[in-house]
């Protein structure tokens, strides 16, 4: 899944997650995740390194059942178990069908990766509408409270969750300034939900990402700002989904079992505070 246009393959070095040959080491042998929007970019990225440590995968997804089932078909090809299951994130209820339909099939949630977003550039916060403003927010913040409403009381200790911020959220981003909002909240949310379930022995952890090449940029800015995304960025170039992906295991597995309410920076050598 490569969406930058024209790119030399010796600017884009390919990461071992998306070796197809790399199996992994077992890191998250038997653990059932559910991850949002992982039917594309990111999340699908996500999804498959996870299938290749030794996940089951739930993928709950919006628009198209062809990526789902395509992502399916990578998890299976690691002798993983998989399912895809349609939904929108921002109604609850179908949130709580979605959970329901995971221990259905599976009987637990181990990880949750709150990854679904949406993002609808405006030159001026102006333009952005009340429907927009509740759209974006309705989306990326409430559906992220909503799916954890619905899988933590699933959740044991030693179960994780992972929210898919943005370095937005340190940054800002003059034409996203909704999604910006969204994605501190995020952050916030991670830092507070973490302290709230330490003692439970359930971690929280985020990881922002800078610009990496997915469906989502294409489809949300013009051709000249997509000509130059990520040129940027110290590295001089945006990142592949699976660069983002061994972050996310990373946060998933015991190696980081000590890190609660942290946030991992994914983004081409940019410094941010916070
Ligand atoms: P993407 O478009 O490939 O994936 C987003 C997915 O979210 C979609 O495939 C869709 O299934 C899902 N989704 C959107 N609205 C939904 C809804 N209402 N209900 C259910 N699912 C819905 O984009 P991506 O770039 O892989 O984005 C994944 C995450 O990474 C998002 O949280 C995004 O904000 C974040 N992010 C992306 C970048 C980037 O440069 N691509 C940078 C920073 C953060």
């Amino acid at each position: 899944q490569n969406h930058q246009p024209g790119v030399e393959s010796q600017m884009n070095p390919r990461p071992f997650f998306d070796d197809p040959e790399y199996r992994g080491a077992g890191k998250l042998k038997d653990k059932v995740t559910l991850i949002t929007g992982g039917d594309s970019g990111i999340g699908r990225a996500v999804a498959v390194a996870f299938a290749k440590e030794g996940a089951d995968v739930v993928i709950a997804y919006r628009d198209e059942e062809a990526d789902a089932v395509e992502t399916v078909q990578h998890v299976e090809r690691y002798g993983r178990r998989a399912q895809h299951l349609a939904f929108d994130v921002s109604n609850k209820a179908e949130c709580d069908r979605v959970v329901r339909q995971a221990i259905a099939q599976f009987g637990k949630v181990d990880i949750l990766v709150n990854n679904a977003a949406r993002q609808h550039p405006q030159p001026s916060i102006l333009d952005i509408t009340p429907e927009q403003l509740q759209m974006t927010f309705a989306t990326n913040v409430f559906g992220y409270f909503y799916m954890i409403q619905a899988a933590l009381p699933h959740m044991k200790p030693g179960a994780c969750i992972i929210n898919t911020a943005s370095i937005t959220a340190y940054r800002g981003h003059e034409t996203l300034i909704d999604y910006a909002a969204t994605k501190g909240a995020i952050v916030s949310l991670t830092r507070s939900l973490a302290l709230s379930l330490a003692k439970q022995g359930i971690r929280v952890n985020a990881v922002a990402p800078g610009p990496v090449w997915t469906p989502l940029i294409p489809a949300s800015f013009a051709a000249d700002e997509v000509a130059k995304f990520g040129t940027d960025t110290p590295m001089g170039r945006a990142g592949q989904p699976a660069e983002l992906a061994p972050a996310y295991v990373f946060l998933a597995s015991a190696n980081s079992s000590y890190m609660t309410g942290q946030v991992l920076h994914v983004n081409g050598g940019e410094i941010v505070n916070g």
